[in-house]
């Protein structure tokens, strides 16, 4: 008999969050829920704390809380504690009761709870690359002393993660790694006119052709600052420097990413572009579970397409690479001020084409400085989503 895994799915009413779920569900025997968590979707949390029967949820506010509480004692399901705010999160992914956090907070409001449960030995199923962006060696290191585990859930680095030799031990050369080859869609806006991207809608930037992602990811993906923070995070997971990191455009989605060896070989991942299989392979490893995704039909698939990114037409990639190699806090500051500049992009209070001034602009006036541990890297968030706004204010 296999030992039930107990989970904490952060961000359980997400995108990742439901795919997460969804896999779960096929595999009872295998895994239990000890908490769920969600900021404001309280109906969803509760529905899925009907079906999952979690020891906990965590919602953002005292008021979400309430609402939380007494739909519960509706569905008649009491035994389950509610707690709120983000010191909660980081408890429910610290706790004794859980092995394993799913870390689906979406931009940087998971870091602390993601850091938490690297602190606490977990195994990590990090999906919420901002936080690996913003918190780099310090996360890396948390997870080396503590023997967490950590599992790349992101499509491509999963992928890379396939790819690797098993016996990977965060030293490329040592294994003939000659180039890690990141693989991009380039999202809806790969062959549009570049001058009609001042005028797209939020509509338009979140329609993504391949993939159904909750919208801030979107917006990223058709920026490709999703590419850039890819990068970034592909540096810290691999331990790989950017120069052997390059961006591939193939628009189909197929190939997730390739390990390109010293002896002329190419390592890929395939399948269709589902999350689910990812988040299968992370929650199972070593082994391969059932995750309800469809097998690749390549025949029907016919022609697999690659090209070179256009650092014109995307400049937040080129800003991403930058922020890698000035190193120190610049990756926070290329975060906090995408993230409020997309949100003001979702607003429909700047231009699509805002989004990468309003980042250059931020990274301009604010100098990357050391960042040693949580504290400063929060502190260099809250300083730059300030510039950033008045940016946007301006
Ligand atoms: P989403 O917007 O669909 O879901 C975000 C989740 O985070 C929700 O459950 C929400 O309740 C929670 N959340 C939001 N703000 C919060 C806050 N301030 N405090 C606590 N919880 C909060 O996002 P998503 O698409 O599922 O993406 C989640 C993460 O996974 C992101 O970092 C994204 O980059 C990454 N990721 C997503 C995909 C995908 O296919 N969706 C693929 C690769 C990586
Ligand atoms: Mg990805």
């Amino acid at each position: 008999m296999i030992k039930q895994q107990q989970l904490c799915v952060l961000g359980s009413t997400g995108s990742i969050g439901v795919s997460t779920l969804d896999v779960v569900a096929r595999h009872p025997e295998r895994y239990g829920i000890f908490a769920l968590t969600a900021h404001s979707q309280v109906e969803k949390l509760a529905a899925q704390c009907a079906q999952f029967r979690p020891q906990v949820a965590v919602v953002g506010t005292a008021s979400a809380a309430e609402q939380l509480t007494a739909l519960l004692k509706q569905s008649n399901l009491p035994g389950i504690q509610v707690h709120y705010g983000p010191q909660a999160l980081c408890e429910v992914a610290s706790a004794n009761e859980c092995d394993s956090v799913m870390a689906a907070i979406v931009g940087a409001a998971g870091l602390p709870a993601s850091l938490a449960a690297a602190r606490a030995g977990k195994k990590v199923l990090l999906a919420n690359k901002e936080a690996l962006v913003m918190s780099g060696d310090l996360f890396i290191d948390a997870i080396k002393r503590s023997g967490a585990a950590l599992l790349p859930i992101d499509s491509e680095h999963n992928a890379i993660f396939q790819c690797l030799p098993h016996n990977y031990d965060g030293r490329p050369q040592q294994h003939g790694i000659h180039k890690i080859l990141l693989t991009a869609s380039g999202g809806p806006f790969l062959h549009r006119d570049i001058d009609s991207l001042t005028h797209v809608t939020p509509e338009e930037a979140i329609a993504h052709p391949n993939w159904v992602m909750g919208r801030k990811i979107s917006i990223d993906s058709a920026s490709m600052m999703n590419k850039g923070l890819e990068v970034i995070e592909a540096h810290w997971l691999f331990a790989t420097p950017a120069e052997q990191i390059e961006v591939v455009i193939h628009p189909q989605s197929v190939v997730h990413s390739m390990v390109s060896y010293n002896d002329g070989s190419v390592l890929a991942q395939l399948g269709n572009p589902d999350m689910r299989t990812p988040i299968a392979y992370g929650l199972a490893y070593p082994e391969r579970i059932a995750s309800g995704v469809a097998p690749l039909d390549i025949l029907k698939i016919g022609h697999l397409n690659f090209e070179a990114p256009d650092f014109k037409r995307f400049p937040c990639l080129a800003l991403a690479y930058a922020a890698l190699q000035t190193g120190l806090s610049a990756p926070t500051i290329l975060n906090a001020s995408n993230e409020i500049a997309v949100q003001a992009f979702l607003d429909g209070k700047i231009g699509f084409r805002m989004i990468d001034q309003i980042i250059a602009r931020t990274l301009e006036r604010l100098p990357a400085s050391p960042v040693h541990d949580l504290d400063s890297i929060l502190a260099c968030d809250q300083e730059a989503r300030v510039i950033a706004s008045a940016l946007i204010a301006a």
